[in-house]
């Protein structure tokens, strides 16, 4: 038996996304920027795709910029703000996935005018609101940019993003959100949430890898991050991945389309995973707040000590499930995952993240159940 229950990192393809992709590639080679027939019939089709994805959100056409996916989105927000817009303060968080405090530490380190400033977190993990005001009030003189995530990928708290959008608007600062982990997973109304900035990746929610989007509200303009043609409205160069457009594009249809149904399977089998881990392993603790504003598809779990610390992930591989340590994108590092660490997790202790779709079964969870509860049995 394959299970897999690591769906934050990726996810597998929907065939109808598939069927959708295959077309193109055998039909539609033309570059975009060609005007003869062929380039034009593949300029139809990434323009028809992104009226479809802005309406998904209620953005207009010109608001979206699709990108390689949502690592280049994250960069393009940060950098080209600080290049464009007159941003000489960035308030994140510790907890943002690398894509951003990464990139908001280069620029800092490279730049002696732009100023850091690192949001605190409450005890169970959520961005704590009152420090984002403190430091909004004590910037005011700057111009700021606020980055934060709509929902942890690692422990899977959620910002409240219209409350945050309305502080934002309060202190003049722009509001860019990671949305990577949501987008497909949530609803979205850009004019509602009245937001300047969201990124996406269609491998998060069953699209092909290597391909998503940024929304950028029209008041703000920017110049490209990537320099050259002057595909995407002159703000993203180099020839269009029209395949991965139209996968992205049938993702989010095919997402949207069933979006409560398989909000509450998946919440479903998260619930049910918190309850039976609690009877049949003792001291097992959750990392973040999963019962409370907690993105359903992510369970991050903390294990009591075992002389099988280091092999947990290990040992569930060997029945072939797939979960993860942390980010999937931190494996390979041995320093822990930095999520955990800057709540104030107890980092002695072994975290796995369950992360599930709508492909998941209950009996997938059962299985998986049983073979924790033989690893635990053996050890506790
Ligand atoms: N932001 C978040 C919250 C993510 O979880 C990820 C992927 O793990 C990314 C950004 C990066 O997206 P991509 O893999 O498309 O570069």
């Amino acid at each position: 038996m394959k299970i897999y229950l690591d769906n934050a990192a990726t996810t597998p393809m929907d065939q109808e996304v598939i069927e959708a992709i295959i077309p193109i590639m055998e039909n539609n080679f033309g570059n975009p920027s060609s005007v003869h027939s062929f380039g034009r019939s593949s300029r139809a089709i990434i323009e028809k795709a992104r009226k479809k994805v802005a309406g998904f959100i209620n953005a207009s056409p010109g608001e979206i910029v699709f990108t390689g996916g949502g690592t280049e989105a994250d960069n393009m927000v940060l950098r080209c703000a600080v290049q464009d817009t007159g941003v000489t303060h960035i308030i994140t968080s510790a907890t943002e996935h690398h894509a951003v405090i990464d990139t908001a530490e280069t620029l800092t380190k490279s730049l002696n005018y732009l100023k850091l400033s690192l949001v605190k977190h409450d005890d169970k993990g959520y961005v704590d609101l009152d420090d984002l005001i403190r430091l909004l009030e004590k910037n005011k003189d700057r111009k700021t940019l606020v980055s934060l995530m709509h929902a942890n990928n690692e422990i899977g708290n959620r910002l409240p993003l219209k409350k945050v959008s309305n502080l934002c608007k309060e202190y003049d600062a722009i509001f860019h959100s990671d949305t990577v982990q949501t987008m497909g997973h949530y609803t979205f109304d850009v004019k509602e949430l009245g937001i300047d900035f969201i990124t996406c990746s269609a491998h998060k929610f069953h699209g092909p890898k290597g391909v998503g989007f940024l929304y950028i509200n029209e008041n703000i303009q920017i110049n490209p991050l990537i320099t050259g043609g002057a595909q995407e409205r002159n703000v993203r160069a180099g020839t269009e991945n029209i395949m991965g457009i139209v996968g992205l594009t049938k993702a989010m249809e095919v997402a949207y389309r069933d979006l409560e149904e398989h909000q509450n399977h998946v919440q479903g089998l998260k619930t049910y995973m918190i309850a039976q881990l609690k009877e049949i392993i003792p001291r097992v603790r959750f990392n973040g707040d999963p019962k409370g504003d907690s993105l359903y598809t992510v369970l991050n779990v903390q294990f009591p000590n075992t002389d099988m610390d280091e092999m947990l992930l290990y040992n569930l591989d060997i029945e072939g499930i797939a979960v993860s340590g942390g980010s999937a994108c931190s494996s390979g590092s041995n320093v822990g995952s930095h999520v955990l660490r800057n709540i104030g997790c107890d980092m002695t202790k072994p975290a796995l993240r369950f992360s599930f779709s709508k492909y998941n079964t209950k009996e997938e969870i059962d299985y998986t159940l049983s073979i924790m509860k033989e690893l635990f049995t053996v050890k506790v």
